[in-house]
């Protein structure tokens, strides 16, 4: 067999060149980053303005890359405030949100850093309009993008938004490697190395800092398995393919601190979504299973004691993430108001539109046998989900369930970082010129009650922050390097 074709580049072979603005890139290669999606574009671009040469890995071949942001709803939201909401009040949703898990620098920097990222996307001619009243959804990426499964709708939103980063990107002369998946890290004297994969073969890239922004590992079974629990690689796969872990990986290589791996964000799905994407990312099923009776396979009832997400992490890490179901009454399928008829799309009717299957029976001995489960402990279910206090109780015939299946959006673990987004080793140190921002990193999502603080905003702000702190890290490391060179000659700046 032919060996591979492999090259490695290094600084010297970049040449100078001057931006639109006059600002001026140096003659070598300061940061590689690992992923160009949300948060690796946020800061390729933002490394540009200032002044800082970046290349981008992207392992897609489309712009905009093939991750989660392009297949996303596109609301931009801080712990669900609008980005531009003052400093205390999301820290505050911040911290509520997690149930005070979130570290809480990160939460410092979260909040009074994520006000420049509307504004700044704005200016890069990202277009974003008000959803609906909800304050939440204010910066929603448009045109809103309601979408099937991994299709890429290139005319919406939040795949507009990503092609005009590359777009920019390109037009500064941005080096962006498109079908190029990153997979390997070694640490060289003053930098560190690259290792990647394209068509044409192996190749390297050596460089002063990294960032690693190739979006959590949900897309890895081996990783689910070993993070979040044995079987969690059966859950539904509710994002794009790419986000298979792979900066983790590297980053715990090579000595940094992992944070909160065993939760997952997500919604409560069909399990006939594993056969068609048309039923997920929606309807989703998650206002169901909190007002029915959420059951395992044998008919045993499973406490609702958190929220839809906190429960999908729960099921995720179960033995039988496959074996579940919701039972619910015609009360709350079709009663006024009928739960079944919340969410956008709802899942009366657009479950049996888009051909997911509801079994139904008068009797509750009669769903459970349609159920493959035992009447008595379907009964003793429903029994006792009828005497907690507040429940919708689950009592007009005809009685219906749902199979139903945790879908995975995003890992919300992953590498520790400060609130530079500089990379940890445990205790804290940061390690020399690696960064790492989006799903990559962790200490930023998570609590018993789920702790979904949004992805987008969270990825642009954590990029922009990398971003400036790289290019302090660079410029300092030149003044080093300067004064190295030179002992004894003062700095000339
Ligand atoms: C259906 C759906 C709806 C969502 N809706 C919302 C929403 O409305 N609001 C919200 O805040 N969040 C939403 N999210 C979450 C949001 O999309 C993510 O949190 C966000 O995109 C994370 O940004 P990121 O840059 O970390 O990862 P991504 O956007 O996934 O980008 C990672 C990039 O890295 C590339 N990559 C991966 N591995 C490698 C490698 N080895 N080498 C090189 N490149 C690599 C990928 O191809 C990809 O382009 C949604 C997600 C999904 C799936």
């Amino acid at each position: 067999m032919l060996a591979r074709p492999s090259t490695t580049e290094t600084a010297f072979q970049m040449r100078d060149h001057v931006c639109p603005n006059g600002v001026r890139l140096r003659p070598m290669n300061p940061c590689v980053i690992v992923g160009g999606g949300f948060a690796g574009m946020v800061a390729a671009r933002r490394l540009q303005q200032i002044g800082v040469r970046a290349t981008v890995l992207e392992k897609g071949d489309v712009d905009g890359g093939l991750g989660n942001a392009v297949i996303s709803g596109g609301l931009l939201h801080i712990a669900w405030e609008p980005p531009d909401s003052p400093a205390d009040v999301k820290r505050e949703r911040l911290l509520a949100e997690t149930s005070g898990e979130i570290d809480d620098e990160l939460a410092g920097a979260l909040a009074s850093q994520s006000g420049n990222i509307i504004p700044w996307l704005q200016a890069e001619g990202v277009e974003m309009r008000a959803k609906t009243e909800e304050p939440a959804t204010r910066w929603t990426l448009w045109p809103f993008r309601v979408g099937t499964g991994r299709r890429l709708l290139p005319d919406l939103g939040p795949s507009k938004a990503m092609q005009r980063l590359y777009e920019r990107f390109r037009e500064w002369r941005g080096d962006l490697r498109m079908g190029a998946a990153a997979h390997s890290l070694h640490r060289l004297s003053g930098g560190w190395q690259v290792g990647f994969q394209t068509e044409a073969g192996e190749a390297s890239l050596e460089a002063g800092t990294v960032l690693f922004a190739d979006g959590g590992f949900q897309a890895n079974q081996e990783m689910l398995s070993r993070y979040v629990g044995p079987n969690a690689g059966l859950c539904l796969l509710r994002a794009s393919t790419t986000g298979t872990g792979d900066g983790l990986r590297m980053l715990l290589e090579n000595g940094a601190e992992a944070v909160g791996l065993g939760r997952v964000y997500g919604h409560l799905v069909s399990i006939n979504a594993l056969e068609s994407d048309e039923l997920w990312p929606f309807p989703h099923l998650d206002e169901l299973c909190m007002v029915g009776v959420v059951v395992t396979r044998h008919g045993d009832r499973v406490p609702v004691d958190t929220s839809a997400v906190g429960l999908v992490t729960r099921m995720a890490r179960s033995e039988d993430p496959r074996g579940f179901a919701v039972v619910f009454d015609e009360e709350i399928w079709n009663g006024e108001p009928g739960r079944g008829k919340l969410g956008l799309p709802a899942p009366n009717p657009e479950l049996m539109r888009r051909g997911a299957h509801l079994v139904s029976s008068d009797t509750i001995s009669g769903l459970a046998q349609r159920l493959a489960c035992k009447p008595d402990r379907l009964a003793r279910a429903i029994a006792a989900h009828n005497t907690v206090r507040g429940a919708c109780p689950v009592s007009r015939p005809p009685f219906h369930a749902a199979r139903v299946i945790p879908g995975i959006t995003f890992t919300m673990g992953g590498a520790k970082i400060g609130p530079d987004a500089a990379v940890r080793a445990p205790g804290g140190r940061a390690i020399p010129g690696l960064f790492a921002a989006g799903s990559t990193a962790g200490g930023i999502q998570g609590g018993p009650n789920g702790g979904y603080v949004g992805g987008l905003a969270t990825a642009a702000t954590f990029g922009y922050i990398a971003a400036e702190s790289i290019a302090a890290y660079v410029q300092s490391a030149a003044k080093s390097a300067r004064s190295r060179a030179s002992p004894g000659q003062p700095d000339g700046g």
